[in-house]
């Protein structure tokens, strides 16, 4: 992907818009993409048109292309579709939290009930898991395997009894018992069947559940939209457990689950033991669906070249003796913002003898600085000189920041020395040491 990426944006470089003719080449490499990673191809059409309208909304920044810019507006709108935040199962106001378990046989909801009773267990919260399936003549003793395992008891009534009749009879158990979270597996069929969707609404009508989760295989491809569809038009679903991640899926009926039904994607099944459970990140999986780590270091990418932008007009400042408070300021945010202060600070000559004690101290001055520069006026930033020639402004910085006038003043003469040794730097034409700086 990022070859192929990378080889229609070149043809995009040197251009400054977001034209409909320069997004059209990079949204056909997206919509691509988003077919591989089996996003269902309705949800692909209507994510991409929705993508399309945005970004050609926005404003390209300049020192970034248009393809970069683009891309992360894709992502973002991949992570906003998805959720922007993990979602917790929900939780009930008088125990128990009644969860009805949901989907096609073999998508793993057995499995499901039992990790997720163990990740609540793990909270300290109690379970009891209901076995319903009374159709396939394992299913009852998978669960009680499972529950073994995990130590949690599971309610049943052997496979004569009305699927209907054990989840209503586990319900009032898990209540008499004070139990925090109920779970109730069900029955699948290997295909949507009528039969199945009826019982599942009898059982949701008979115990009212807090959380009907749909769990769904990653495997399910382009089908998890239908599925979805009918379990959510049928059953009404709360959420999702997407399983089987751990597979070579890259996820894409997360999107196509969301999109459909509204719900958000709750848990991770990522592998068959009893432990393989993961809240869903939405921006975990959005690099994983559009191609894992290669979009992301393209948007972070981009990220820096609009940092760099900014540095830019920076360096012209610099050169053209107009560098005040407000671009010092901002000079340093810049630099807190790409992480490394320390590594940066080696970089600037004549602060590499500096100590790395001294270097871990830089945050700290940092903020001090941006509440003195904070207590300026307008003025007084766009004009340093104003200060050096007065103790009175100077004065009121210290009262209104909360540090010393020797704190101001030192501020004070160390801007200007910084200005000068930059001044300095930059005569004779070109700025060596700067763009390194950023890079
Ligand atoms: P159910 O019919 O929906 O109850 O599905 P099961 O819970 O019985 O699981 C069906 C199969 O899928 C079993 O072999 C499970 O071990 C396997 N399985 C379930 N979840 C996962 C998962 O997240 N990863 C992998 N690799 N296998 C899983
Ligand atoms: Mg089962």
């Amino acid at each position: 992907l990022a070859d192929r990426l990378e080889s229609a944006w070149k043809k995009l470089r040197g251009q400054d818009k977001i034209s409909h003719a320069n997004i059209q080449e990079a949204l056909r490499e997206v919509r691509r993409a988003l077919l591989e990673a089996d996003v269902n191809l309705q949800v692909v059409k209507d994510f991409i048109a929705d993508v399309e309208t945005k970004a050609q909304g926005a404003e390209v920044l300049s020192g970034v292309r248009p393809d970069q810019q683009f891309i992360k507006v894709v992502y973002d709108e991949l992570v906003e579709v998805m959720g922007e935040t993990n979602v917790p199962l929900a939780q009930a106001d008088a125990a128990p939290t009644i969860v009805l378990m949901a989907g096609l046989q073999g998508t793993g909801k057995t499995t499901a009930t039992a990790k997720l009773a163990l990740h609540l267990r793990k909270q300290d919260l109690s379970c009891l898991m209901v076995a319903t399936d009374v159709y396939r003549p394992a299913a009852i003793d998978q669960l009680v395997t499972l529950g073994k395992q995990i130590d949690v008891p599971v309610f049943e009534m052997g496979s004569n009894a009305d699927p209907v009749e054990i989840a209503r009879e586990g319900v009032e158990q898990a209540k008499a018992q004070g139990v925090d979270t109920v779970i109730i597996d069900t029955a699948g069929r290997l295909q949507i069947d009528q039969d199945m969707m009826a019982e599942l609404i009898r059982v949701k009508e008979a115990v009212q559940p807090h959380e009907t989760l749909l769990v769904v295989d990653a495997m399910t491809g382009q089908e998890a939209a239908n599925l979805t569809r009918t379990f959510h038009e049928q059953v009404g679903i709360t959420g999702a457990i997407l399983t089987k991640l751990d597979g070579d899926s890259r996820g894409g009926a997360a999107l196509s689950v969301r999109r459909i039904s509204g719900q958000p994607i709750k848990f991770v099944g990522v592998g068959e033991k009893v432990e393989a459970l993961q809240p869903f990140y939405p921006d975990r999986m959005a690099s994983r669906i559009l191609g894992m780590g290669d979009v992301l270091t393209l948007v972070e990418k981009a990220q820096e070249e609009f940092d760099l932008a900014d540095a830019e007009k920076m360096q012209e400042k610099i050169l053209s003796a107009k560098f005040d408070f407000t671009d010092f300021l901002k000079q340093m945010r810049l630099l807190k913002n790409m992480g490394s202060l320390g590594g940066i600070m080696k970089l600037i000559p004549g602060m590499n003898k500096m100590s790395d004690d001294q270097l871990k101290q830089g945050e700290t001055q940092l903020k001090r600085c941006e509440a003195m520069i904070n207590s300026m006026t307008k003025q007084e930033r766009k004009d340093p000189d104003l200060l050096s020639s007065s103790p009175s402004r100077r004065r009121r910085i210290a009262r209104g920041s909360g540090y010393k006038e020797s704190d101001v003043s030192k501020l004070v003469s160390d801007f200007q020395r910084m200005r000068a040794m930059m001044q300095q730097m930059g005569q004779g034409g070109g700025f060596p040491g700067m763009p390194n700086l950023f890079g």
